[in-house]
C-alpha cells in the first residue's frame, strides 16, 4: 500500500475520507426502481479485478480513506468477493482503515454473515422495502422474502449491526411504515427511508408518481411518536429523529435536497474503475487506464488528485417543478447507491 502521502482535499476545502465502491453491476434482484427485467450487464472483462479492486481501494486508503463501503449491484453476487473482503481487513488491522462496511439485498448472507465478520465488518445496510412476501416478490422482481430473513436473522447472529434501508414508495409500502418500524424495533435494526431518485430510465415505472415525500413519512410519525431531530450527521444524506417512546433512530435520506452537499465527505468508484465525484452530475474520471499503464501508482494518483480538484458544489436532482430536473441516465446499480 502507498505510504500516508497528502489527502484527498476538494477545491470546497471538503477532505475525501469516504469511498463507496461498486464492485459488479450484477445482481440476482431487479428492483423495478434500480434494474430494469432485462439488463444488458457489461462484459466480464470490462470489470475491474478483485486484484485491481484491492491495488485502487488501497490506494485511496494510502491518501486519507477511513471509510470503505462496498456496494453494487449487489456485492455478495461477485464471484471470489470474500477474497476483497479479506484483503481489506488488512487496512483495518493497520488502523488506517476506520471501518469496512456493505450495503446489501441481504439475499447472500446467510452464506456470508460469519466470514464479513471475521473481515472485521461491524455493520452493514440491508435493503428491504416490505416485509409482504408477495410485494417483496413484486419490487424486488427475482428476489424472495424469506431468503433476505434468513440473511439478515444469520447477520444478526454473527454479531453484525444492520440498518435496514427502505425505499419510501407511494402506494406501496406507505401502509408498512409502522410495522416495519415496529419490526425493526424488536429486532434491533436501525432504519432508514429513502426518497426514490431520478435514476436509470423511467421506463413503465414513473418515479413521479413513485414518490412518498419523506416529509409526509416524518409527519405521520410525528402523529404517533415524539420525535427528537438528532445532530449525529454522517457526512452524507441522512438525518435522524428519535422516536422518544421506543427510543428508536430512525434515517431520512432525501438525496433531492441539497442541504448535506457542503459536508460531502464521498466519492463513488464503479466496478469498471469511473470515479464519481457528485452522484448527482456526469463529470467522471477514468482510473482503469492508469491503473493499467503502469504497476507504479503514480500515474493513478496523479490521476485521483486531478479529480477530487473537479469535484463540484453540489448536484442539481429537483422534483419542486413537478418535473424531473438534473435526471440522471445512470442505473442505480452502476453508481451503487
Ligand atoms: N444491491 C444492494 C442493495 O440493494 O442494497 C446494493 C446496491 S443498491 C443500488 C443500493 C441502494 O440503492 C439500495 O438501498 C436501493 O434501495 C437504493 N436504490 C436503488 N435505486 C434507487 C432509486 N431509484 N432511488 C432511491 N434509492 C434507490
Ligand atoms: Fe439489485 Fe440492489 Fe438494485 Fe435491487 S437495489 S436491483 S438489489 S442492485
Amino acid at each position: 500500500m502507498s505510504q500516508a502521502i497528502a489527502p484527498l482535499i476538494d477545491p470546497f476545502a471538503r477532505a475525501i475520507s469516504y469511498l463507496r465502491v461498486s464492485v459488479t453491476d450484477r445482481c440476482d434482484f431487479r428492483c423495478v426502481y434500480c434494474m430494469s427485467e432485462n439488463m444488458t450487464f457489461l462484459p466480464k472483462s470490462d470489470l475491474l479485478t478483485l486484484e485491481e479492486l484491492d491495488r485502487l481501494c488501497s490506494t485511496f486508503v494510502g491518501m486519507g480513506v477511513q471509510k470503505l463501503r462496498i456496494t453494487g449491484g449487489e456485492p455478495l453476487v461477485r464471484k471470489g468477493i470474500m477474497t476483497f473482503f479479506r484483503a481489506m481487513s488488512r487496512h483495518l488491522a493497520s488502523g488506517a482503515l476506520k471501518e469496512l462496511t456493505l450495503t446489501t439485498n441481504g439475499s447472500q448472507l446467510g452464506k456470508y454473515a460469519t466470514e464479513l465478520v471475521d473481515c472485521g465488518v461491524r455493520r452493514i445496510n440491508v435493503s428491504l422495502d416490505t416485509l409482504d412476501e408477495k410485494k417483496f416478490a413484486e419490487v424486488t422482481r427475482w428476489g424472495r422474502l424469506p431468503q433476505v430473513l434468513e440473511g439478515i436473522t444469520a447477520a444478526k447472529a454473527a454479531g453484525l449491526r444492520i440498518k435496514i434501508n427502505a425505499v419510501a414508495l407511494k402506494g406501496f409500502n406507505e401502509d408498512e411504515q409502522f410495522s416495519l418500524t415496529d419490526w425493526c424495533a424488536r429486532e434491533g435494526h436501525d432504519l432508514t427511508w429513502i426518497e426514490v431518485m431520478p435514476m436509470g430510465d423511467l421506463g413503465n415505472e414513473d418515479r413521479l408518481d413513485q414518490y412518498w415525500s419523506l416529509r409526509d413519512l416524518r409527519a405521520s410519525y410525528a402523529e404517533r411518536f415524539t420525535l427528537t431531530d438528532l445532530a449525529e450527521r454522517s457526512g452524507g444524506p441522512a438525518r435522524y429523529v428519535r422516536l422518544e417512546e421506543t427510543g428508536q433512530k430512525i434515517g431520512f435520506i432525501t438525496p433531492m435536497t441539497h442541504n448535506f452537499c457542503e459536508s460531502c465527505n464521498r466519492v463513488r468508484l464503479t466496478c469498471t474503475g469511473e470515479l464519481f465525484m457528485c452522484l448527482g452530475q456526469e463529470d467522471m474520471a477514468d482510473l482503469r487506464a492508469p491503473l493499467r499503464a503502469s504497476p507504479d501508482n503514480a500515474a493513478l494518483e496523479s490521476a485521483i488528485r486531478a479529480a477530487i480538484s473537479r469535484k463540484p458544489k453540489g448536484h442539481d436532482f429537483d422534483y419542486s417543478r413537478q418535473k424531473v430536473a438534473g435526471q440522471m441516465t445512470r442505473h442505480m446499480s452502476h453508481t451503487g447507491g
